[in-house]
Formats: C-alpha cells, structure tokens, sequence
C-alpha cells in the first residue's frame, strides 16, 4: 500500500453505510479528492472532532485499488477554527466557500495557490474582518485561479466600457460585462451593474491577500457583486450552491 500525504480543508462529510463516513477534502497535495473513513460513525477516538466541515487537516490516504475512493488512514487536527463553529454569520459563510470549492473544481486538480486561497481565507473568516467582503474576494479570485474568472475590462459586444448614466450589464453566459448601450440594442445582459462595482472588482482581483482587508466597499457595491457571483455560479455549475441561501450579507 502506497501511503500519501498532504495537508487538507474538509470540505464535505457524509455519513456511509452503519459505520463509515465519507469525506471531500481539498488537499494541498493531490486536489480535492474523497476518502472513506471506516469505523469513523462508530469510533470515538480515531477521528473524533476532526472530520468536521473546513477543519485544517493533515492527512494520510492510501489511493484506493478499483475506484477513485481513497481510504482515509489518519488524520491529525491542525485548525479546527473554533471562532467559526461559534457564530452563525461566520459559520455560513465559511460552509458557501467550502462548499463553491467542491462544486467549482474537479477530483485530483492538484492547485496549490487554491489550497493556499482557501486556508487565508477560513483565517479572515475566524478574524474580525468583514465576512461579506471576504467571502466576495475569495470569489473573485478563485475564479481567476481556476480559469473561468470574469471579464470586466471592456464590453463583451463592442470592447468599450464608457460612463454612462445607466448601469452595464451582467452576462452570466458570456462571464462579462455588457455596456449600457449594448445591453439595450441587443437585449444582452440579466442584471445592472455600477461601473463603481465593476472599478472595485477590478482592483481586488489584483490586490494581493494581506492588503485585501485594506480595501473599503459600499453596500451596494458588495450586494450587486454577491449576486453577479451567485448569478455566475449557478448558471455555469448548472446547479444552484444551497449555502447561499442559509448565507447573508448583513
Ligand atoms: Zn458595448
């Protein structure tokens, strides 16, 4: 048996058969990959308060034999980030991460920046910064990570991008932005965005992480970017992120 190691996120726990529990975890190492755990629903020491949601893992997996599965040999808890089990507002936005992490990337993508993004932003999370904006930027930049980041410099149609009195436009579809008068003439776009909006999101997806809690959002800015990215999201995962719905911008 091969032994492999890395450090890890848990990003999902689901109980299997009378004993067993299987676990998703985003590992440094090797991606997001699933693991049994066996006798883990049983036994009150081997994994006990570890295989929780977004727990800071390190641990051992052997590559399973006939399936995708891993066996899940050890774990050993780094950060169980209590300060986010014990507020609700925390709790929730911690579970859209994990959960955005797991739907958005595929088994055995090893990214290492991805793991590193994840792990800064369960810290901001556990700290006093803004939940909201945290959960934005972590958005905003694991996009980009994986590929599929947004267009927000120029129009999707013409290539412009004006001020103008009205708002552009969001095109889930296109990833992008659609200018004003784009939007009307050609009908494009499901929902106005402020070009203030799209200035900020600009400037996060290029501001290293240590200055990001630095960066100042209105209101508005911060609920029209949560739905562009909850818009995002469900219409490319063809799939809607359920944590959304327990999670509030307040
Ligand atoms: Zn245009």
């Amino acid at each position: 048996m091969s032994f492999l190691e890395s450090r890890a996120i848990v990003l999902q726990v689901t109980d299997y058969g009378e004993s067993d529990k299987i676990v998703t975890l985003y590992t440094s190492q090797f991606g997001k990959l699933k693991a049994i755990a066996k006798g883990a629903k049983r036994s009150k020491k081997r994994f006990v308060n570890k295989l929780e949601f977004f727990s800071l893992l390190d641990v051992t997996v052997v590559p399973g034999r006939l399936s995708s599965l891993f066996l899940l040999d050890n774990a050993g808890l780094i950060n169980p980030f209590p300060a986010l089990r014990e507020n609700y507002h925390r709790y929730t936005a911690a579970m859209l991460v994990c959960e955005l992490v797991n739907q958005w990337t595929r088994e055995n993508d090893r990214d290492e920046n991805l793991f590193q993004l994840l792990c800064w932003c369960l810290h901001e999370l556990a700290a006093t910064g803004s939940v909201a904006a945290t959960v934005i930027f972590f958005q905003i930049k694991m996009l980009d990570l994986l590929g599929v980041g947004l267009q927000l410099d120029h129009c999707l149609v013409c290539g412009k991008m004006e001020q103008t009195a009205l708002p552009h436009h969001f095109s889930p579809a296109q990833s992008g932005i659609v200018c004003a008068p784009c939007a009307r003439s050609q009908g494009i776009g499901r929902m106005p965005v402020s070009m203030s909006t799209i200035k900020t999101m600009q400037v996060a997806r290029t501001m290293p992480l240590e200055r990001l809690r630095r960066l100042k959002i209105t209101r508005h800015s911060l609920a029209e970017m949560a739905a562009i990215l909850q818009l995002y999201s469900n219409f490319q995962l063809q799939r809607e992120i359920h944590s959304w719905k327990q999670f509030s911008l307040a």
